[in-house]
């Protein structure tokens, strides 16, 4: 494996994966660019040093080849914007398109690039090899690059044919992470192994089962776990609790056991709310009311964490010199029970501020910091939902471990 930033691209081809899966809305405009932001940096350097970037990703969920709404064309246009506003080159930098991401035209196309081009490849799940692994698709698009450079961390946990199986057909020496890459990769370790203590754990969402993987792994690594959400509630009644109509999974009330005597056992403090804000209804329009969140009464349910529990919380937070964030602490998307998430952003940005290091990864509680506007006053905002649960519950990537092998 090569240091990205020591390499130097000039004369050569880069084929970079990147993640461009993207949210369009029905007029096949961009309605969250942050991924593709998210892979300017990269796609800048090797420019600046002269090279050549081919970059290919999968687009949404094509069922059986290509798909007009699933084509990556929509993209050429934003791509040339980004590129353009970042001003790092006086000069046009010409984005090329490929119909399809083997085949003559792809490769003809980049056979004919200069140095300062960028050439964007039709979406790679219009060939179903591309989820199956397949080899021989692998290396055919090995053939468009001199150099692999893998900057998807967002699909670092599938081991598809671009991802990982592509690895193979570059010599040690030619495949490296990209920029976003290294630095999801710098920030998930900092935190999993090389942490400051106190080290506070925050989970929250919906469901236990989720997330049984990821608490088991910090079990072993934090000092505090703060669990919040719906998934709050299975270890209220787990725990001979009275919960009313919350959320609650009856056949993980053992495990939410198993995990209370474990963090007994290592020594880790679980903190559960203490009170909830409780509706009569799941609804935006619901009676709310305020009870402890083990004596909730039937008809009622818990759709976000109380006063108290905030303050709880907060403490604990504000605490922590390394803090993990995956996860709401209520249903954050509804006005009237979006308190608790916001409290919990509001403490993680002050104990940033304070010197703590930060991590908030999981598309749900990303959706939240972006949301309530503190994207800028966490330590590190990770783009890969999936991978990074995967990460954080102690599994190897291909992604990762195709570019280390
Ligand atoms: P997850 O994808 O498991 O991280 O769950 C995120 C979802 O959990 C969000 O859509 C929240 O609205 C939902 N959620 C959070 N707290 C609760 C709750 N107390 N009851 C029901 N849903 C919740």
């Amino acid at each position: 494996m090569s240091e990205f930033a020591a390499y130097n691209f000039k004369g050569q081809k880069a084929l970079v994966r990147v993640d461009f899966n993207v949210p369009l809305n029905d007029k096949f405009e961009i309605t969250d660019d942050t991924r593709m932001r998210a892979a300017i940096p990269t796609i800048k350097k090797i420019l600046a040093d002269g090279g050549i970037v081919i970059l290919m990703s999968h687009f949404g969920r094509p069922k059986d080849g290509p798909e007009e709404k699933y084509s990556l064309k929509h993209l050429v246009r934003h791509l040339y914007d980004l590129l353009m506003a970042e001003k790092f080159s006086k000069e046009n930098i010409p984005v090329l398109f490929a119909n399809d991401c083997i085949g003559e035209q792809a490769y003809l196309t980049a056979s004919m690039m200069r140095p300062g081009e960028v050439l964007l490849l039709e979406n790679l799940r219009f060939h179903k090899e591309e989820e199956k692994g397949d080899e021989k698709f692998a290396e055919k698009l090995s053939k468009l690059g001199d150099v692999w450079v893998n900057d998807a961390f967002g699909t670092a946990h599938r081991a598809h044919a671009s991802t990982a199986v592509i690895a193979k057909f570059f010599p040690a020496d030619k495949k490296m992470f990209g920029l976003l890459m290294e630095s999801e990769v710098a920030s998930a370790e900092k935190v999993l192994h090389k942490a400051e203590k106190p080290f506070v754990a925050i989970i929250g969402g919906a469901k236990v089962s989720d997330k049984i993987l990821i608490i088991e792994n910090l079990l072993e690594r934090a000092t505090d776990i703060i669990i919040g959400g719906g998934m709050a509630y299975t270890f209220m009644k787990a725990k001979g609790g009275q919960i009313g109509n919350s959320l609650c999974e009856e056949e993980r009330l053992d495990t939410a056991l198993e995990i209370l005597k474990k963090a007994e056992e290592k020594k880790v403090c679980i903190h559960l709310p203490s009170d909830s804000i409780i509706a009569d209804k799941f609804a935006t329009d619901a009676e709310t009311s305020v009870a402890p969140s083990n004596h909730i009464p039937d008809g009622w349910m818990g759709l976000d964490i109380g006063a108290n529990a905030c303050d709880q919380f907060s403490n604990v937070i504000k605490n922590s010199k390394t803090i993990l964030w995956n996860g709401p602490m209520g249903v954050f998307e509804m006005p009237k029970f979006q308190h608790g998430t916001k409290t919990i952003a509001i403490a993680i940005a002050e104990a940033t501020q304070d010197g703590a290091f930060s991590l908030v990864g999981g598309g749900d509680s990303v959706a939240a910091v972006n949301q309530f506007g503190f994207t800028d006053k966490v330590s590190y905002v990770s783009t890969g939902g999936g991978a990074m649960l995967e990460y954080f519950e102690g599994k190897i990537l291909p992604g990762i471990a195709a570019v280390n092998s």
